[in-house]
């Protein structure tokens, strides 16, 4: 049994969240893979080394003083270190960092610093091995991943001991260092689980797991505490601030599951996430989230005898396509069709497309509503149920709020309700209580 673990910037902000970590690693000796972020914020309006990092650089840049950030950044590492009684040899490091950037560093190589830093500390604390990621992570030269190379170098590296690598960057093929998207040690995390074939990638940050809604709109929503990655994509698509898409490719690739937990309470389960759980029949909460959007338009058009004709749908779809703006949804009914688009990618286009839609296909009418939310139930147990959407018009019709659309996706994994952006926090809120609560 083997597992990957990432900690972020604020399990890692300092050395009280070092000692956590390594309680946590130790609790389990399947916990052999750490990957970290660079140390994060320890209190609200303290920054994250990352940002200093980047600051760092644009004073440089402009020739603007900068060794007080410098020495901040540091210190903090230094103190880490100290307050954990290790021996860690910072100072050549740092030493070593500023003469490279007294003649010239990539801002890359800079801000990947602070993963590397927090690595070299913590493999010295776990007693882990340090494997920097510039000797397995391998990009292409268009910047993205290369697996194949990536992979077998890094299980060349990996030992019994365990290792400690750093998060967000990799080495291009001319042996440079570039770093991924910020946030990016989720990713690294990820390739490691994948590369290693762990069992499952715990990713270790500051909440609980995922939440089954927006906590700024429903007080105290639940924990998700199963999900599977369509589901997961569903929410992330309609607006729930959930994993990025890229983070879950390699693991979900592998079939690796991913399980969310808490650095600051790890006896939480958290939120698991795999690409499918056996007990989909049972009882047990129905609705796995709720995410919603706000700022869609709805494009309808209607013409008589469109349902049946040849080549309209297309037709539409291509003078969308046309003026570069995408489609989110499409429900239908019969001689009409509705697009959902984003707001800001309609308006600028929109008397070219309108023009482009009635030379076209002359449709008897096209009317467009702006200011519309989008929210979505998502649900894999909702293709076994029966009513939902029954359930769903009448908890919103008791609240008085008009349904502008309603459209369940084909594999009855979400129903989505379009309304008014004045009812879109009122909807969540329906939702949850009809559903969830
Ligand atoms: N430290 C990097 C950032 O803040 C990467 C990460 O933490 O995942 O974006």
């Amino acid at each position: 049994m083997l597992k990957a673990l990432k900690f972020g910037g604020t399990s890692m902000a300092d050395a009280a969240q070092y000692r956590k970590i390594r309680d946590i690693v130790r609790s389990d000796p399947s916990r052999r893979i750490v990957v970290v972020s660079a140390a994060g914020k320890r209190f609200s309006d303290d920054n994250k080394i990352t940002d200093l990092l980047y600051l760092c650089f644009a004073h440089m840049k402009y020739g603007v003083e900068y060794d007080s950030i410098f020495q901040t950044i540091r210190s903090r590492y230094l103190e880490i270190r100290d307050e954990l009684g290790l021996s860690t040899d910072l100072e050549s490091d740092f030493d070593r960092l500023k003469e490279k950037m007294e003649t010239g560093i990539s801002s890359e190589e800079l801000v990947s610093r602070g993963e590397y830093f927090s690595a070299r500390l913590m493999a010295d604390f776990l007693g882990f091995d340090f494997i920097d990621a510039s000797r397995w992570l391998y990009f292409h030269y268009d910047g993205t991943v290369d697996q194949e190379r990536s992979y077998p170098a890094l299980r060349e590296l990996v030992t019994d001991r365990g290792a400690v690598i750093p998060g967000f960057y990799g080495v291009m093929p001319d042996g440079k260092i570039r770093t991924l998207s910020r946030g990016g040690s989720d990713i690294t995390g990820a390739l490691a689980a994948a590369a290693l074939d762990a069992d499952v990638y715990e990713n270790w940050t500051d909440v609980s797991g995922i939440l089954m809604a927006d906590p700024r709109i429903v007080e105290n929503p639940k924990t998700i505490d199963r999900a599977t990655y369509s589901e997961l994509r569903q929410l992330s698509y309609s607006g729930a601030q959930v994993l990025h898409e890229m983070t879950v490719f390699p693991v979900r690739e592998k079939g690796i599951p991913l399980n969310i937990r808490n650095t600051n309470d790890p006896e939480h389960p958290g939120t698991m996430i795999s690409e499918e759980f056996s007990e989909l029949r049972e009882p047990g909460r129905f609705i796995t989230g709720i995410a919603g959007k706000k700022d869609y338009s709805i494009v309808t058009i209607s013409k008589k005898g469109m349902a049946g004709a040849v080549g309209t749908l297309r037709a539409i779809v291509e003078c969308f396509e046309q003026n570069t703006i995408p489609i989110v949804y499409t429900p239908t009914g019969i001689d009409v069709i509705s697009l959902v688009v984003p707001t800001e990618k309609l308006t600028p286009h929109l008397y070219s497309l309108t023009d482009d839609l009635r030379t076209r296909i002359h449709p008897d009418r096209i009317k467009v509503t702006d200011n519309i939310a989008i929210v979505a139930a998502v649900g894999r147990k909702m293709a076994f149920r029966a009513g939902t959407s029954g359930k769903i018009f009448a908890a919103l019709g008791e609240k008085g709020i008009n349904i502008r659309m309603i459209s369940q996706g084909p594999d009855e994994l979400n129903i989505l309700v379009g309304v008014d952006e004045k009812d879109y926090a009122t909807t969540i809120r329906v939702l949850y209580d009809a559903f969830v609560k």
